[in-house]
C-alpha cells in the first residue's frame, strides 16, 4: 500500500474516533446552559419525542423532549398521580434557537432567556404547571420540589439560588440531569452551576457506587481511549470540560 494511503486511512480513523467521542459528550445530560454558557448549535438535539398526555398531566401545546427524558418524566408524573396530584399541565419543552428568538421578540427578555442561553434548547427542560393555579403557591409545587430528584430531575432555579443562577425563582422549570447527579445536587443543595464547579475542582467525586470525574477535553480523549465505551457515560459540562460517570457496582 502506498504510504500516503496509509496516512489517509489512519488519520480518518483517528478523526472518526474523535467525532464519535465528541457525539457521546454532546448527548450527555449535564451541559450547563446559561447567560455565560451558550449552547453550541451542534449540541441542540435533532432527535425528539412528542409527549403524550396521561391520567396525570395534560399539554398546553405540542411539547417534545429528548427521548431519554420521556420515561423518567412519566415515572415522576405517575408517582405524583398516585400521591393524589393529577392536574399537571406541561407548558413547554424543547425549543429551537429560532423559537426562542421569537419568544423574546414577542414577550421581551424579562420573560425568556435570549436565544442560545435557554435550557429549553437542550431538550432536557420542561415547564410544568397545574391547572389549579400558581404552582409556587400550591402543594403541587412543594411535592414537585421534594420528588423530582429521585427521577433524575432538578428544580433548576430555586428561590434561594437566584444569585448563583442569575434567574428568578421558577418552581415550574425542571431540568433532567440523570441519576445519580440529581440526588447529589439535592443532597448538597447545589445548582447545576455549583455542581459543575465542584466536580471540576475535585476532579474525582465518589457517591454511593458511582465515580464522577471532570476532565479537560484533552485528558478525556486520552482517558476514554483506554476504556470500553460501554463502561461509562460522558457529558460535556458546558464550560469546556467533560464529566464522566462510572458505575462501580458488581459486574453482571
Ligand atoms: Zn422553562
Amino acid at each position: 500500500m502506498k504510504k500516503w494511503l496509509v496516512v489517509l486511512l489512519v488519520s480518518s480513523a483517528a478523526l472518526y474516533g474523535w467525532f464519535a467521542s465528541e457525539r457521546m459528550e454532546e448527548e450527555g445530560t449535564l451541559r450547563l446552559v446559561n447567560e455565560a454558557h451558550l449552547i453550541p448549535k451542534r449540541a441542540v438535539p435533532t432527535e425528539l419525542e412528542a409527549l403524550q398526555p396521561t391520567d396525570a398531566y395534560t399539554l398546553a401545546r405540542d411539547v417534545s423532549v429528548r427521548p431519554d427524558v420521556v420515561e423518567p418524566f412519566h415515572q415522576l408524573m405517575e408517582e405524583a398521580r398516585v400521591a393524589g396530584y393529577t392536574t399537571w399541565i406541561v407548558n413547554s419543552g424543547f425549543r429551537t434557537i429560532d423559537e426562542q428568538r421569537g419568544l423574546v421578540a414577542d414577550y421581551g427578555g424579562a420573560y425568556a432567556q435570549r436565544p442560545s442561553r435557554s435550557e429549553h434548547h437542550t431538550g432536557l427542560a420542561l415547564d410544568v404547571g397545574t391547572t389549579r393555579g400558581d404552582i409556587g403557591e400550591l402543594p403541587e409545587g412543594t411535592w414537585l420540589a421534594e420528588h423530582v430528584s429521585a427521577h433524575g430531575f432538578i428544580i433548576r432555579y430555586p428561590a434561594h439560588k437566584t444569585e448563583v443562577t442569575g434567574i428568578a425563582y421558577e418552581p415550574w422549570h425542571i431540568r433532567y440531569v440523570g441519576l445519580p447527579h440529581s440526588t447529589i445536587m439535592a443532597t448538597y443543595d447545589w445548582t447545576l452551576e455549583e455542581y459543575v464547579d465542584y466536580v471540576a475542582a475535585e476532579e474525582v467525586v465518589r457517591f454511593g457506587n458511582y465515580t464522577i470525574r471532570s476532565f479537560s477535553r484533552r485528558a478525556y480523549d486520552k482517558w476514554q481511549s483506554e476504556r470500553e465505551a460501554s463502561s461509562f457515560t460522558a457529558s460535556a459540562d458546558g464550560t469546556g470540560r467533560v464529566i464522566v460517570t462510572e458505575w462501580n457496582g458488581e459486574a453482571s
